[in-house]
């Protein structure tokens, strides 16, 4: 069986939406292949404000909205007692100031349910086994039904959302180790009967569990809250092996999550997953470009993972756009360029946050409000904001910040 198109694009989670939403009102054939059946898990459950620019401009926020999803405002983190809390409103960078959490089975259900009703031809349990790229660019991709069927898609361009399968990466052996340090998580989600026994009970909290260890708590607005434990796979040893036990006893770990979860039954048992962060030699190629988790995923610390799956997927098509339509495209300094800016922005504060600087100035005794405004625009997702230092000077700014902050503390503790 043979068929054509103007775009492929592999992967059905936000990456892929996002492309052939674009792809497809700019007038081009698209069609999107994904090798599960959907709603599927998938990790990645609080969005950041940046990526509702991009819903908006893809025309789906309506759908979204129409599902209730729980807003979410600000990120709130807690040491101990101590709390640093962000609110979305306050950010240096004008744009969004809220965004939701969302069980993701649920949310990529309804951005792909949305390319139906549009009359895009999305075909589930459709697994890409092989691409051919020929010299003028176009590809013939082999894909496999689940009913055993093989069919041959000749394409223009492809687009690869394909996430953690990483299709055309592994195909072409461009994988590359990323510079930061294996982690594993252990997360479940959780009946969270004693929701509202605590303040602010719907919000996202980020935890502050051990040196280099977190815990998320996202709350969904079904009341089913997600709970994961993110840290070095050497922390993990002096737990219980048994997934169930393992997870209970890191609950008993600390004061706020004994109390809020301590009884809390599982919807599902704990799953694991760990050294997540891989990046590519390149983000394109000839007939080709890379989206979403494909270019790179750092650490779910800042939960930036679907903001630069929407972003980096609406400049790719974009991009592919323009090239179908005639014009040249430099997606050295169109794409890459761009992406890797934001990217590179964002792994200054994930290494931050595991080195401890960024836990010092979170947890400063007197935060200058300027500065946190500008922190706070990073973690709404605004980091190609140029006019924000703590974007274009992501990698001095934060040490230099916790530097003052330790001087500071000290003087504030002086009787
Ligand atoms: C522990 C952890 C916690 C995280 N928490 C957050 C968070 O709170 N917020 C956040 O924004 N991000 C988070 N992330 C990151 C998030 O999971 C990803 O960044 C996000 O899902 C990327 O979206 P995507 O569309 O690129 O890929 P995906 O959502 O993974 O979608 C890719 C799709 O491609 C399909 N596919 C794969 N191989 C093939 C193939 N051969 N043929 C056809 N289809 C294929 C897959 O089935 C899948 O549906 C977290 C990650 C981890 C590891």
């Amino acid at each position: 069986m043979n068929s054509k198109t103007d775009v492929l694009v592999i992967g059905a989670g936000p990456a892929g939406s996002i492309a052939a939403s674009f792809v497809h009102r700019a007038g081009l054939q698209v069609r999107v292949v994904e090798r599960e059946k959907f709603p599927r898990f998938v990790i990645g459950e609080s969005l950041l404000p940046r990526c509702m620019d991009v819903l908006e401009e893809a025309g789906f926020l309506e759908a979204i909205t129409a599902k209730h999803f729980q807003q979410k405002f600000g990120a709130k983190f807690l040491r101990g007692e101590e709390i640093a809390d962000f609110n979305f409103s306050e950010s240096f960078t004008h744009g969004w100031t809220w965004t939701w959490q969302v069980p993701r089975a649920d949310f990529d259900l309804t951005l792909v349910e949305e390319l139906q009703r549009r009359g895009i031809l999305v075909d589930f349990e459709t697994t890409v086994n092989w691409i051919e790229f020929q010299e003028d660019e176009r590809s013939v991709t082999t894909v496999l039904h689940s009913n055993g069927d093989i069919e041959k898609i000749e394409a223009r361009f492809i687009i690869d959302a394909s996430g953690y399968g990483r299709v055309i990466p592994r195909l072409f052996k461009l994988d590359r180790p990323s510079n930061l340090e294996p982690r594993r998580a252990i997360f479940a989600h959780l009946q969270d009967m004693h929701r509202t026994d605590v303040d602010e009970p719907n919000r996202i909290i980020i935890v502050s569990y051990a040196p280099q260890v977190w815990v998320w708590i996202i709350p969904f607005s079904t009341g089913i809250t997600s709970l994961g434990f993110v840290g070095s796979p050497e922390f993990y040893q002096r737990f219980s092996e048994n997934r169930e036990k393992q997870f209970s006893e890191l609950i008993a770990g600390n004061a706020y999550l004994k109390n809020r979860f301590g009884n809390a039954s599982l919807i599902f048992e704990p799953r694991i997953l760990e050294a997540w962060s891989t990046t590519a030699d390149k983000f394109y190629g000839n007939g080709f470009v890379l989206t979403g988790n494909v270019t790179e995923f750092l650490d779910p610390i800042f939960s930036s993972g679907v903001m630069f799956a929407t972003v980096s997927s609406q400049l790719a098509s974009q991009l592919v756009i323009k090239k179908l339509q005639g014009e040249k495209v430099d997606w050295e300094i169109e794409y890459t360029n761009v992406i890797q800016q934001g990217v590179d922005t964002f792994r200054s504060y994930v290494m931050a946050w595991y080195d401890g600087t960024l836990e010092k100035i979170f947890f400063a005794k007197n935060p200058n409000p300027e500065i946190k405004r500008k922190i706070c625009s990073v973690l709404a997702g605004y980091v190609w904001d140029a006019d924000n230092a703590f974007v274009r000077k992501h990698t001095i700014a934060l040490k230099r910040l916790a530097r003052v902050v330790d001087v500071e503390d000290k003087l504030t503790e002086r009787p």
